[in-house]
C-alpha cells in the first residue's frame, strides 16, 4: 500500500470510529495529511502502527456535573476530559467550559495539544478537558459550587505525575483557584503541580497570563525577521479580547506594532488611532463586560456589531478568539488587502481552505500548535517552579518563553525545509511534533 493510500485509509477509520466529531476529523487531517514524506524517511512508524495508535486517545472521561444555581434550582451540565497520549509526560492540557463544548470539540485540542506540548521540547503529554457549562452571566458563587462539583469527579483522574490541567476558554485564574481548593480538599495534599495558571500568590507562575499571546507575537516576530521584516510600524488587528488576544496586543504595542482592532463573540471594535488596552483590560479583566462598551469611552472608535474583523485593512493578523473563525473568504479578503503575517493565538481558528489561501499567496502563517505554544511551554515552566519549591522573577521567566519561542520557530523552519517545504510552518510544526512523539512510542513498544 503506498503512504497516500494508508494516510486516506487512517482517515476514514477515524471518521469512522469517531461519528458526528467533525472538529476532530478536522484536526486529525490536517496533521496526517503532512506526514506522508515522513513515512517515506520513516517506514518503521507505518510499521508499528505509530498514526492510527495516535489517532486513539488513552483514555476518555466523561461525566455528570450536578451543581445549584443561586436561585436552588439543580443544573446538570457534562464534564469530559480526554487523556490522549502521555508519552513524553503527564498528560498536559487546559480545561475549557463554553456552552459548545462536546466530545468533538475536546478531542480536537486534545490531539493538536499532543504536537503542540511535544513542539515545546518540554516533558508534557497532550490532553484536554471542559464542559459546556456557560461561565456568562454567572455568579462567583455559582461558578465556585460548579468548579466544584467537577472537580470532585474529575481529582481521581489527575496528580502532578498523571494529569495536570490548566485553563482554556471560560477557564483563568478565579476558575482554577476553585478548583485547586477543590482538589486539595478531596485529596489531602497541597499538591501545587497538579494545575497550572495558578495565581502567582499561591504557586502561580509569573508570566503565565501573558504567555500565550507574548509567545504568538515572538513567532510572528520570528516569521517575519526570517524574510527580512519586524513587527514595528506594522497596522495589526486581533480577533478575541481574552486572555491570549490582550497580552498578544500588549506585546503587539510594545514591538512598535499599531493594533487598530479587537473583537468578541457579538461584535468588533475598530480604533483606527490605536487600541486603548488598558480600557479593554478593565472591561474584560475586571468588569467581565462586552467589548461593545469600549465605545462609550472612545467617541471615535467604530463598533461593529456582529461585524468580520477580517475586513479591516491590516499588515499582521491574530486570530485569538476560537475554532473556525477564519474562513476562506476572509483569508482572501486580508490577503488582497495586503496582508503580510498571520499566526494563530487561537487553537485552530483557520479552516483548512483559508490556510490554503495564505499559503499559495505565499503569506507568513503560523500554525497554533507553534505559534500558541508558549502557554503550555509556561505552565510547564510553572511545573518547573513547583517541583523545585522555587520562584522565578518575571524577567527571567520571559526569557525562557522567548528562548522556546525561538527554538520552535527554527525547528519547524528547518524541517520544512528538509522535507521539501521550504517557509511551511504547518508541515513544519506537524513533523516536528509527530516526530518526537513517534520516536517515543517506537522505544515503549506496543502500549
Ligand atoms: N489551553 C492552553 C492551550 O491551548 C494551555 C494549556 C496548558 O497550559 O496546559 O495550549
Amino acid at each position: 500500500m503506498t503512504n497516500e493510500a494508508r494516510i486516506g485509509r487512517i482517515y476514514e477509520q477515524v471518521v469512522r470510529r469517531n461519528p458526528g466529531e467533525a472538529e476532530f476529523h478536522q484536526a486529525v487531517k490536517e496533521v496526517i495529511d503532512t506526514l506522508e514524506p515522513v513515512l517515506v524517511k520513516h517506514p518503521e512508524y507505518a510499521e508499528h502502527k505509530i498514526i492510527e495508535r495516535i489517532c486513539e486517545p488513552e483514555r476518555q472521561i466523561i461525566f455528570r456535573v450536578p451543581w445549584q444555581d443561586d436561585a436552588g434550582e439543580v443544573q446538570i451540565n457534562r464534564g469530559f476530559r480526554v487523556q490522549f497520549n502521555s508519552v513524553l509526560g503527564p498528560y498536559k492540557g487546559g480545561l475549557r467550559f463554553h456552552p459548545s463544548v462536546y466530545l468533538g470539540i475536546v478531542k480536537f485540542l486534545g490531539f493538536e495539544q499532543i504536537f503542540k506540548n511535544a513542539l515545546t521540547g518540554m516533558p508534557i503529554g497532550g490532553a484536554k478537558g471542559g464542559s459546556d457549562f456557560d461561565p456568562k452571566g454567572r455568579s462567583d458563587g455559582e461558578v465556585m459550587r460548579f468548579c466544584q462539583s467537577f472537580m470532585t469527579e474529575l481529582h481521581r483522574h489527575l496528580g502532578e505525575f498523571t494529569d495536570v490541567p490548566a485553563g482554556d476558554i471560560g477557564v483563568g485564574a478565579r476558575e482554577i483557584g476553585y478548583l485547586f481548593g477543590q482538589y486539595k480538599r478531596m485529596t489531602n495534599r497541597y499538591e501545587s503541580g497538579v494545575l497550572t495558571g495558578k495565581h502567582p500568590k499561591w504557586g502561580g507562575s509569573l508570566v503565565r497570563r501573558e504567555s500565550t499571546g507574548y509567545g504568538t507575537v515572538y513567532f510572528v516576530d520570528e516569521m517575519l525577521k526570517a524574510r527580512g521584516q519586524s513587527i514595528e510600524g506594522q497596522t495589526c488587528i486581533v480577533s478575541g479580547s481574552g486572555n491570549v488576544a490582550i497580552y498578544a496586543m500588549e506585546k503587539l504595542q510594545r514591538m512598535r506594532g499599531h493594533v487598530v482592532a479587537c473583537s468578541d463573540s457579538n461584535g468588533v471594535i475598530h480604533h483606527e488611532r490605536g487600541i486603548d488596552l488598558e480600557l479593554v483590560k478593565r472591561l474584560k479583566e475586571v468588569e467581565r463586560r462586552r467589548i461593545a462598551d469600549y465605545a462609550e469611552f472612545h467617541r471615535d472608535a467604530t463598533y461593529l456589531p456582529g461585524g468580520s474583523i477580517w475586513n479591516i485593512r491590516c499588515d499582521i493578523a491574530l486570530p485569538c478568539a476560537t475554532q473556525n473563525e477564519l474562513d476562506e473568504a476572509a483569508a482572501r479578503t486580508l490577503v488582497a488587502n495586503g496582508c503580510v503575517a498571520v499566526a494563530e493565538g487561537a487553537n485552530m481558528p483557520t479552516t483548512p481552505a483559508a490556510v490554503r489561501v495564505f499559503q499559495e499567496a505565499g503569506i507568513a502563517f503560523g500554525p497554533g500548535k507553534a505559534a500558541n505554544a508558549g502557554g503550555v511551554a509556561t505552565s510547564a515552566l510553572e511545573m518547573q517552579q513547583n517541583a523545585s519549591r522555587d520562584t522565578w522573577s518575571f524577567e527571567h521567566t520571559e526569557e525562557r518563553l522567548q528562548q522556546i519561542m525561538g527554538g520552535i520557530h527554527r525547528h519547524c523552519h528547518e524541517a520544512a525545509a528538509e522535507f521539501g517545504s521550504p517557509g511551511n510552518y504547518v508541515l513544519g510544526a506537524n513533523i516536528v511534533g509527530f516526530r518526537r512523539v513517534a520516536e517515543a512510542m517506537l522505544a515503549f513498544g506496543v502500549i
